[in-house]
């Protein structure tokens, strides 16, 4: 396979694990744009800046190295040279990281960034919210996926480990709260690219979504 896949949609659609599991199965690199927004955060955060500064916001995130790799099958995020791959996944940074990825100097910084990692690879999947939009608005094939609120609650708190009912209640708000952030952005709407497939996933396993997202990149060359 040698193409581009832009696999976009909101958080708890088990994206990741989809976008992941397809590069392996296509022979592709893999980004995960989300991971890029996630260790600018953490700069924003150790830096003591309030993340609804957005000048601040994009001072630090300017100064600061993010490397993400684009293996399948090995996560690694940096800033400024400090592995973040576990903290970028916390509490504390997935609350900031919608304030912080609204800023516009810091989107510009981080889709320069991602079209120059695209482009050094020859074929690879990438998922994130304004891919298919924005990010590769050339690419071959483009996904959008989508599933019920509750059916990613669900899938979010398996992979958490809870199972409290009060607390998966609570990580469902938290999934509404930053589709509206994301999606109450202007130069970056939560929605699909004209030219996007949509999948809905609510009623689909892991591998029955990964089969058509291969499938999807096949039949787009
Ligand atoms: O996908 P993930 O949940 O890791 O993304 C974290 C946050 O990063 C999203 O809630 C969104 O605010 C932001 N994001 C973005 N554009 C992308 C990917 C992620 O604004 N392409």
């Amino acid at each position: 396979f040698r193409g581009q896949v832009t696999l976009d949609g909101p958080s708890g659609t088990g994206k990741s694990s989809v976008a992941r599991a397809a590069a392996a199965r296509l022979g592709a690199a893999y980004l995960d744009t989300g991971a890029m927004y996630r260790a600018a955060t953490v700069a924003v955060l150790d830096a003591g800046v309030d993340p609804e500064d957005a000048e601040a916001v994009a001072a630090v995130v300017a100064g600061a190295r993010i490397e993400v790799g684009t293996a399948a099958d090995v996560e690694l995020v940096r800033v400024d040279g400090v592995d973040v791959a576990v903290r970028i996944r916390g509490a504390e940074v997935t609350r900031a990281v919608s304030a912080v990825s609204a800023v516009p100097a810091v989107r510009r910084q981080l889709v320069d960034q991602q079209r120059a990692l695209v482009e050094a690879a020859d074929a690879v999947v990438v998922e994130g919210r304004d891919i298919g939009t924005v990010v590769l608005p050339g690419a071959t094939c483009k996904i959008y996926l989508t599933a019920a609120p509750e059916a990613r609650a669900q899938r979010r708190a398996a992979q958490l480990g809870v199972r409290d009912v009060a607390e998966i209640a609570a990580i469902a708000a938290d999934l509404r709260r930053r589709d509206t952030y994301d999606s109450s952005r202007a130069d970056s709407p939560l929605r699909p690219a004209a030219d996007a497939v949509v999948v809905d996933s609510t009623a689909l396993d892991r591998d029955q979504v990964v089969d058509r997202v291969v499938e999807l990149a096949h039949e787009s060359l």
